[in-house]
């Protein structure tokens, strides 16, 4: 059978007049890939199924959430009892308790938590936490690392320290630029410099602790603890931005990865196991400034509704289970440098990053830790790699600078054959 995807195309054409570029998040519409978007029917385990008829393994998993893939029983089975009971109502409820506590006790960094409706939320109310309870205002951010879209994370560097970052969006006003500060990642010289220039202004510093947005990006234990060691000495809050490294790693995330303790911890993606979730976790005392007990504001209409709180304990509780990070690693790893071998055959130049069931292909010679040193140009091994495996059956984010999940459901039988699909390239 051959490729086609003739009814995606037909569709996308129509959707294109009815929503800006066709979509509902600018990435989704393949334009650092070749062809239209493919429209997905269904899901189920490993694999996605299109509109066309054709079937992928799927190693983009909805970026992220889906550790599990699609349509785990358990999962399933959760939020139709919880859907035949209500949807919201906005009152407290049991599940958000349930939840909560599944967190809290597994979890050695976190002594409360609220919950809110999107990665997004959970960063800008982590953000006003950091300022409410410094009384600061200034923040420190990475280039090259991604924290949702409110106004002041979309800035990118100037051109040195001493002047102004730029937005990366249009219509983010001046006074919000002003307030963020952007430095490369793995430089420890500038920021120490950038720390004790801004010291008396600076609220937090804000990182991926696993850079992930943007390649991936793997840093330095010291560099992080370099970090953690400047915030605590200048009573700066330390951000940990774990929206995708949260629940990903390991139930710790990449504070237990790295056994070290942010002031506030963001989450997304997995702990809504495939609903809106975002949440921000940190001490008691720290949490103690949120409202209603405290003096900063944040609320959410359809803040922990049962049916979010039901898919993310559902899948918080696999991952529980005795082995699940161990199994999801080694399988991620022997994947990997299977890949690896595999596109070193074909002569392509590719350096694949991997850590826990997160991995990324650099088309570079060797390991990459900013975003400066990825050659934009590389993308074009990324867009053909992208529309063979696509064509045979593998799907891969539609960006050669977004990483790939491996999930629970990937059987040795699906990673064997994008394996054999790799060796036909
Ligand atoms: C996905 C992501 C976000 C934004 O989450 P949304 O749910 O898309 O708003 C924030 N930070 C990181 C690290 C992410 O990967």
């Amino acid at each position: 059978m051959t490729f086609t995807r003739k009814r995606s195309e037909a569709i996308f054409e129509e959707t294109k007049k009815l929503f800006p570029g066709g979509v509902h998040s600018p990435v989704r519409a393949f334009n650092s890939v070749q062809g239209a978007p493919v429209f997905i029917d269904r899901g189920e385990g490993s694999k996605i199924y299109d509109i066309d008829g054709n079937t992928y393994i799927d190693f983009c998993n909805s970026w992220g959430p889906l550790i599990l893939g699609h349509k785990h029983p358990d999962v399933i089975d959760k939020v139709i009892k919880t859907i035949n009971k209500g949807l919201t109502f906005g009152t407290p409820h049991e599940l958000s308790y349930e939840l909560g506590k599944t967190i809290i006790d597994h979890h050695r960094y976190i002594d409360m938590i609220r919950f809110v409706s999107s990665g997004t939320e959970a960063v800008m109310s982590a953000i006003r936490l950091a300022r409410g309870v410094t009384g600061r205002n200034k923040i420190i951010k990475f280039e090259g690392c991604y924290h949702g879209h409110a106004d002041s994370l979309l800035v990118k560097a100037g051109s040195g320290l001493a002047t102004l970052g730029t937005s990366t969006s249009a219509g983010i006003p001046e006074a919000f630029i002003a307030e963020t500060i952007v430095l490369p990642l793995a430089d420890p010289e500038l920021l120490v410099e950038a720390v004790q220039k801004y010291k008396d202004d600076l609220a937090a510093i804000i990182i991926e602790p696993v850079p992930a947005n943007n390649g991936l990006l793997l840093q330095d234990a010291e560099y992080l603890q370099l970090m953690r060691d400047l915030c605590t000495q200048y009573g700066v809050m330390l951000i940990w931005d774990e929206v995708i490294s949260g629940f990903r790693l390991g139930f710790e995330g990449a504070a237990g990865h790295y056994q070290i303790q942010p002031d506030i911890m963001t989450y997304g993606k997995i702990v809504g196991g495939g609903m809106p979730v975002g949440a921000y976790a940190a001490s008691r005392e720290i949490m103690s400034h949120v409202a209603p007990v405290g003096d900063v504001y944040q609320a959410g209409t359809l803040s922990a509704n049962p049916v979010s709180m039901a898919a993310g304990l559902a899948t918080l509780q696999v991952c529980l289970e005795e082995g699940f990070y161990h199994n999801m690693e080694k399988k991620t790893m022997d994947f990997t440098n299977r890949l690896q071998d595999a596109l070193d055959q074909k002569e392509v130049p590719a350096h694949i990053q991997t850590i826990g069931s997160i991995f990324w292909i650099a088309f570079s010679k060797g390991r990459v830790q900013k975003s400066s040193d990825i050659d934009p140009a590389s993308m074009e091994h990324y867009k053909r790699l992208h529309l063979h495996l696509l064509e045979n059956g593998v799907y891969f984010g539609p960006s050669g600078y977004e990483v790939g999940f491996v999930s629970a459901a990937h059987t040795k039988d699906d990673l064997d054959a994008v394996i054999e699909v790799v060796n036909s390239l």
